[in-house]
């Protein structure tokens, strides 16, 4: 196995990888800071608890939007928004509504 040098700046310690074992940890550690909200497990974890919370409250209803008022559709057209959006600067974790993806897309195209 060859070793070759660190690939991080200014470290040059000999690794059979392309960085030493500290720098490879310190990489995974930036790409998970790195990492949005909304593909952390965590996330996926709030989403799934609030459409399931949606459905038991209201059954599977979309909110609608400006131009369209709330409308029942199927429990697996609903998707959950978020009440104050995440383009700007909402909470990821904040709260949600019940919108079908034709309305979730109309109103973000306005
Ligand atoms: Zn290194
Ligand atoms: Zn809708």
């Amino acid at each position: 196995m060859s070793l070759r040098p660190c690939l991080e700046p200014g470290c040059g310690r000999p690794t059979p990888r392309s960085r030493c074992a500290e720098h490879e940890r310190q990489r995974q550690r930036d790409r998970d800071a790195a990492r949005p909200e909304r593909r952390t497990t965590a996330y996926r974890r709030h989403m799934a608890a609030a459409k399931l919370a949606w459905l038991a409250e209201h059954g599977p209803l979309c909110v609608g939007w400006a131009e369209q008022p709330p409308h029942v559709v199927t429990a697996r057209e609903l998707t959950m928004d978020h009440v104050a959006s995440l383009a700007s600067g909402g909470d990821p974790f904040g709260p949600l509504v019940g919108r079908c993806a034709p309305c979730n897309s109309r109103k973000g195209t306005r």
